[in-house]
């Protein structure tokens, strides 16, 4: 009976050779080298050299092996119209600094492969391609042709999937190995933009002048510091010992620094993912709200009155008139990554928001000029990726639910997040593991593993969803 298969010993079967393979895969280092690039290598050695690997491996077990511009690539079998992808990459994050063995050696320790892409994304990759090959080598008649496609450039610009998708087919359906399990099936959308203050005559500071004011380097990110140079004439100290009574008051880490007529603010927040502003401590409006009631005037009195006014606790755009939430995704979120003042070129600010998967974001965004435009500010740079979503009924949710559940015994939640994952990149695609809940998230940091029990598991997890979603 097919509902009988045995798709965890079929794994073991596999076992040292799935191991073996994956600690190749892990020993090219893989990174981004656009110094290196050549017509056959755009994005450098490494890179090449991983692809090239996935698709000479898959040439040897018998799929049939496409490289599509040195960008990307994919291995195919089975027959039928309809094509399920499975999404991966083999480009890996800088390694950093920290590690306690080789990060390209791969080595193996307390059950753990230790390598930079072990969790993200070599070790899934390996598991997914193995997945594939244990529902070819199994032989059963399937109605539709699988194909993993390989990119080699998710973790900076995702010119392999631009590319790829340009010149290839897009899967009717398919699933990205390079998040979460269970399954990710609602991704908000990301807006990144820029509030531009537009310069102003009526510039008449008196008192304390504000030379500098800098905050975050990242849209995504809440800045976890922030700084500012005042140059005021007179006496300081009332100025300082308010400073100090507002970091007290506020619970923050912070210092002043008086040197050469110069008074240097600083103050300490804590870093979060810019999806969620509110699990960390925006350092740069906190030091803007001080400073918007600290006696300043002219254009830095208005930029850090702004400040306070939109943003002070409020991650959610209500005092600017955007706030929406669904039942699918939740808030929207807004997060100031970048705060900037100076004299000489004024006030912005730049935003990472992640919007629900049925906010109409045209109208959102002309709420937001219109609101701004009152306080003498303009949008600048609006990027733009639109929200992601599966219907949770639809034949691909329900069938990975189903592969889960049968093989963790665990209930398969729906996830959706403010983040965007692999997956956004297919026209009807879900993020599907690698990551168990409750694991610690290694990806991006030294000491990057997978566990092997993992690896083998979800190996079988993906070649039984393989299997149910094309047989
Ligand atoms: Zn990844």
């Amino acid at each position: 009976m097919l509902s009988q298969i045995d798709w965890m010993k079929e794994v073991l079967a596999r076992k040292e050779a799935l191991i073996k393979d994956t600690q190749n895969l892990l020993r090219i280092k893989s990174v981004l080298d656009e110094e290196h690039s050549a017509p056959e290598a755009p994005l450098g050695e490494g890179v090449k050299e991983a692809l090239q690997f996935m698709l000479d491996l898959g040439e040897k077990d018998g799929f049939t092996a496409k490289n599509v511009g040195n960008l990307a690539g994919h291995l195919e079998f089975g027959q039928g119209e309809e094509l399920l992808g499975i999404l991966c990459h083999v480009d890996v994050v800088p390694e950093g600094d920290g590690w306690t063995s080789d990060p390209y050696g791969a080595e193996i320790r307390d059950g753990k492969i230790f390598a930079r892409g072990a969790i993200d994304d070599k070790g899934p990759t390996m598991a997914a391609y193995y997945a594939m090959k244990i529902v070819k080598e199994l032989g059963y008649p399937l109605n539709r042709r699988v194909r993993m496609i390989i990119g080699t450039d998710e973790e900076s610009n995702w010119r392999c999937v631009d590319h790829y998708f340009e010149n290839e087919e897009m899967p009717t359906f398919g699933f990205a190995p390079d998040a979460d399990f269970p399954i990710i099936y609602a991704e908000k959308g990301i807006a990144d933009f820029d509030m531009v203050q537009k310069p102003s005559t009526a510039n008449s500071e008196s008192g304390i002048e504000v030379v500098s004011f800098e905050s975050g380097r990242r849209y995504n990110m809440v800045p976890d510091f922030a700084t500012a140079t005042l140059v005021a004439s007179g006496d300081m100290s009332p100025f300082v010992k308010s400073f100090k009574a507002f970091l007290a008051e506020k619970g923050l880490k912070g210092k002043h620094d008086m040197n050469e007529g110069k008074l240097v603010l600083e103050v300490e927040g804590i870093s979060a993912h810019g999806m969620e502003p509110d699990n960390g401590k925006n350092a740069g409006i906190f030091l803007a709200c001080f400073l918007a009631d600290a006696g300043i005037d002219g254009n830095a009195a208005r930029y850090f009155g702004f400040v306070k006014k939109y943003l002070y606790q409020d991650s959610r755009g209500r005092a600017l008139g955007i706030a929406y939430s669904d039942e699918i995704t939740g808030d929207l979120t807004l997060n100031a990554g970048k705060l900037s003042y100076s004299k000489e070129s004024g006030g912005a600010l730049g935003f990472t928001m992640r919007y629900p998967v049925t906010t109409d974001i045209e109208k959102t965004k002309e709420t937001l000029k219109a609101t701004i435009a009152k306080e003498g500010f303009v949008i600048e740079g609006f990027s733009n990726s639109k929200p992601h979503h599966v219907d949770e009924k639809d034949f691909l949710v329900q069938t990975l639910k189903k592969v889960y559940e049968e093989q963790t015994g665990d209930k398969a939640e729906l996830l959706s997040i403010g983040g965007g994952t692999y997956a956004r990149s297919l026209k009807s695609g879900v993020a599907f593991g690698p990551l168990f809940p409750g694991r610690e998230d290694v990806a991006h940091q030294k000491d990057e593993y997978m566990m092997i029990d993992d690896l083998l598991k979800a190996t079988a997890i993906y070649a039984q969803a393989i299997y149910e979603l094309v047989k």
